[in-house]
């Protein structure tokens, strides 16, 4: 996955700190905006799951 990688927390759930991590995007709520950060490890078990999710719904024609 490419992208601008900086070191900070990662917001995807091992609650690593100090690590290379990845901007995803904001997260807003109630007007306000916060930066969306996740490390390698939590990108790749995400992307695995998106990867799933498509199978799932939309089968590769053969
Ligand atoms: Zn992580």
């Amino acid at each position: 996955m490419e992208g601008h990688w900086v070191t900070g927390d990662c917001w995807l759930g091992c609650e690593r700190t100090g690590v290379p991590v990845l901007w995803l995007g904001p997260v807003q709520r109630d007007g306000q905006a916060a930066p969306f950060y996740a490390c390698e490890p939590c990108l790749k078990r995400l992307k695995a799951r998106a990867v799933a999710y498509f199978m799932e719904r939309q089968p590769a024609i053969a």
